[in-house]
């Protein structure tokens, strides 16, 4: 395969130009200039188009096994493909949780089987998610795993945290935290404030996040250790670990989109669809979360893909579970949120969508190096598209998106050296 006439950006290197890459056997074979075709080479044109290192998303929730209504391997899978992930890390609030070897070894079975992308997974912190005992972190690094989580479970124990991140830290491995302090949340998840007292709902304050933030990176400075904090919502957090890496922590944190793109008002336009943990926050906040993408204390963008039904969804904001899916929009938004307004350079927010999360998670991915497994995105960066959920990849629907405006869309999805998806369509063997 031949793709000619695109803008390459490696973020990884720092290349970027006008650019042919050629593809055999799975990996990248040759990048130049004006490469002439070889017989019987497929070439797939990317005039006026972006060439980027396939994205991985190091944070999504696939539901499966347990919840696979909600979405499952393929399915989810399918929903990245078309969103432009080559390379995605589920987390382990499975049911059964992802807290046993035999476990891992069935996740990745599974994955094998049915998914159309490089899917990975990590090891829950604590046996069924519960905060009491730690699962055997070598036993289920053996079987595959590429971090600990516990996820929206976060561990209440400090002394059992320490001892994750010293054990995590000792394979090699990422301690990965959803920071709110349990305690602190009120009613239910929504952010403290103006939009809560409106709903006559208790809100939750930043505090819950900005506890656990200053817990975690104190952990890490104490073991030495490596700490990745999920999803930042918070201008305090986001201070105390810009402050963190400057004394030379080993931490890293990520953002999401839907945290640099929209503020705690979109609850009383979307309901439920902008109900997440953390939750949506105030303006000054989500300028904290660009400011933070813009110089690097929030290392990488991840969705925090979490998909839910309709019905759960519409049981009203106190009832209805956390989150929203986010691979198919997360682009777009990047682009029209960051990008465009000049707060990320395009190679910047590819970095955070490629090179950055994958050295973080220790995957072998996110670069257009020769020799590399091909595993590239290619997208329109001026292409404008709106939002429609009903047309989606995903099972579930439950996005505060629809119906926005986006500029910049994925064309194609290469995984491999296999083209999965092209011009809105699955194109990859269908697995499932
Ligand atoms: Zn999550």
């Amino acid at each position: 395969m031949l793709i000619q006439n695109g803008l390459v950006m490696d973020p990884g290197s720092g290349r970027q130009g006008k650019l042919d890459i050629r593809i055999r056997d799975g990996k990248i074979a040759a990048i130049g200039a004006n490469l002439p075709v070889q017989a019987a080479e497929k070439v797939i044109s990317a005039a006026n188009c972006i060439v980027s290192p396939g994205f991985v998303d190091i944070h999504v929730h696939f539901r499966d096994p347990g919840f696979t209504h909600k979405e499952d391997l393929a399915s989810g899978s399918r929903a990245a493909a078309a969103g432009g992930f080559t390379s995605a890390v589920c987390l382990a609030n499975t049911k059964p949780a992802i807290h046993s070897p035999k476990l891992v070894e069935e996740f990745y079975a599974r994955a094998a089987s049915k998914a159309i992308i490089n899917l990975y997974t990590v090891g829950s912190v604590t046996r069924d998610l519960a905060g009491q005992e730690l699962t055997d972190f070598a036993a289920l690094k053996e079987a595959g795993v590429v971090g600990y989580s516990d996820d929206g479970n976060p561990v209440e124990d400090s002394a059992l945290m320490r001892q994750a991140m010293e054990k995590a830290g000792a394979l090699g491995l990422p301690a990965i935290t959803h920071c709110g302090q349990l305690s602190l949340v009120g009613d239910t998840i929504i952010n403290e404030g103006k939009v809560a007292e409106g709903l006559g709902i208790r809100g939750m304050p930043t505090i819950a996040e900005d506890i656990h933030v200053a817990r975690d990176i104190l952990l890490a400075k104490q073991t030495g250790q490596h700490v990745h904090i999920q999803h930042v919502s918070s201008a305090t957090s986001i201070a105390m670990i810009r402050a963190a890496k400057a004394q030379g922590i080993k931490v890293t944190a990520e953002a999401t989109p839907h945290h640099f793109s929209l503020t705690d008002e979109a609850l009383l336009t979307q309901g439920a669809n902008a109900k997440m943990n953390p939750p949506l926050r105030t303006r000054a906040h989500v300028a904290a979360v660009c400011q933070g993408l813009a110089d690097g204390t929030l290392d990488v963008i991840a969705t925090d893909h979490a998909p839910h039904t309709p019905e759960e969804k519409a049981t009203g904001l106190i009832e209805a579970p956390c989150g929203i899916i986010g691979l198919e929009t997360a682009l777009g938004l990047t682009w029209t949120e960051l990008v465009l307004p000049g707060i990320l350079t395009p190679l910047q927010a590819l970095a955070k969508l490629t090179s950055i999360p994958a050295a973080i998670m220790g995957l072998d991915k996110g670069t257009l190096a020769v020799g590399a497994d091909a595993d590239i995105t290619i997208f329109d960066p001026s292409a404008q598209w709106e939002v429609q959920p009903e047309k989606f990849f995903s099972k579930s629907r439950n996005t505060p998106f629809g119906g926005r405006q986006l500029t910049g869309k994925v064309v194609a999805t290469i995984v491999g050296g296999n083209l999965v998806f092209e011009k809105g369509k699955i194109v990859a063997a269908c697995k499932d």
